[in-house]
């Protein structure tokens, strides 16, 4: 089949990789469209003697057609599904929970990766795609684009009327800022790029603001909560110099969300953990559990469609990935015929 490969160096190609195929734990379907993830972009962005060997690419927001699933599951050819890549085994206590990623045995499906004619995906954890649902919007829905803030939305509880900082706005931030702005919090959304910062108040939020060396963030932050500082502050960026602004940015007894995977930092916990009494806490992709909620989201007309800001035919990968690294973009999803 074909399938898009990292080249290293921020290049990718269209090669060849192996079709896999369905056994009694897993359904192949017929890729239909891929969305890409910010998870991406550390495999993207190595140099091509670091790749892992047989790496073809990390997609894992997939939709697509069953062409094959085990006799005696829920699944047919023909049916419409979506991956949920983490799957629990089913019998222990976390699984019962509905808490698969917790599990101490589950299974992970990103091998071969996403962004491909073809992905294979345990049966308890494809999820039906609704009609009148078109591909990249299921591609969001079933996948880590609704799944992600949903479980964030569930790690935080009731936030009706808080005040939620949003610091990053990737795909994870905006989505988050749809999410939350849905659910009744008041959002401020801080990103570098002004285009994100537009998309954010597009997507709900009740300010969105410039950030960076040149803006003053913390000052933006305590004018809009009287000096408080923010009820919940969502970090939604990679660098460790935002996560050390959103312990600035947080009132007393606030809560400090993480939800964009950091490399190592160090800090000081006395001030923000100590004197301001803050909870820390993150959330981690989107279990079986969050998918009841995923799919009210969308009955309640949650304008989840609006997180795509680009769409190319798989073929264009090369100006996909260019796409979604500018800045300039929301979700970015790959297309299949
Ligand atoms: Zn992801
Ligand atoms: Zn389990």
């Amino acid at each position: 089949m074909r399938s898009v490969h990292c080249l290293g160096d921020s290049k990718v190609t269209i090669g060849e990789s192996p079709k896999p195929s369905a056994d009694e734990l897993s359904l192949v379907m017929r890729v239909k469209a891929s969305a890409i993830c910010g998870s991406e972009l550390h495999a993207l962005r190595m140099k091509p003697e670091e790749l892992p060997a047989e790496y073809d690419n990390g997609g894992h927001e997939v939709v697509g057609v069953v062409e094959e699933a085990p006799a005696g599951s829920e699944f047919k050819a023909g049916d419409r599904v979506g991956a949920r890549i983490v799957e629990g085994c089913g019998e222990c206590t976390f699984c019962e929970q509905g808490y698969d990623t917790a599990c101490l045995n589950k299974r992970i499906y990103a091998e071969p990766g996403g962004h491909a004619e073809y992905f294979r995906v345990g049966v308890r954890s494809a999820h039906r795609v609704p009609d009148g649902c078109d591909w990249p919007e299921g591609a969001i829905l079933t996948g880590d684009g609704l799944g992600v803030p949903i479980r964030a939305a569930r790690r935080l509880g009731d936030t009706k009327g808080k005040q939620v900082a949003v610091l990053g706005l990737g795909p994870v931030g905006l989505s988050n800022t749809l999410v939350q702005s849905w659910g009744g919090a008041r959002v401020m959304g801080v990103d570098i790029s002004a285009y994100r910062v537009n998309l954010a108040k597009e997507l709900g939020a009740e300010e969105a603001v410039l950030g960076g060396e040149s803006h003053d963030v913390e000052q933006a932050v305590m004018d809009w909560t009287d000096g408080r500082g923010a009820d919940i502050v969502m970090i939604a960026a990679g660098r460790a110099e935002v996560f050390k602004t959103g312990f600035d940015l947080v009132r007393q007894q606030g809560t400090i969300i993480q939800v964009g995977e950091l490399e190592e930092l160090t800090f000081n916990p006395s001030g923000v953990f100590i004197r301001r009494e803050a909870t820390m806490m993150g959330s981690w992709y989107y279990a079986s559990q969050d998918w009841p909620n995923m799919l009210a989201a969308h009955e309640s007309g949650m304008p989840y469609g609006k997180l795509i800001t680009h769409r190319f035919p798989f073929e264009e990968a090369q100006a996909a990935y260019d796409t979604f690294v500018s800045g300039e973009s929301g979700k970015v999803v790959l297309t299949y015929e």
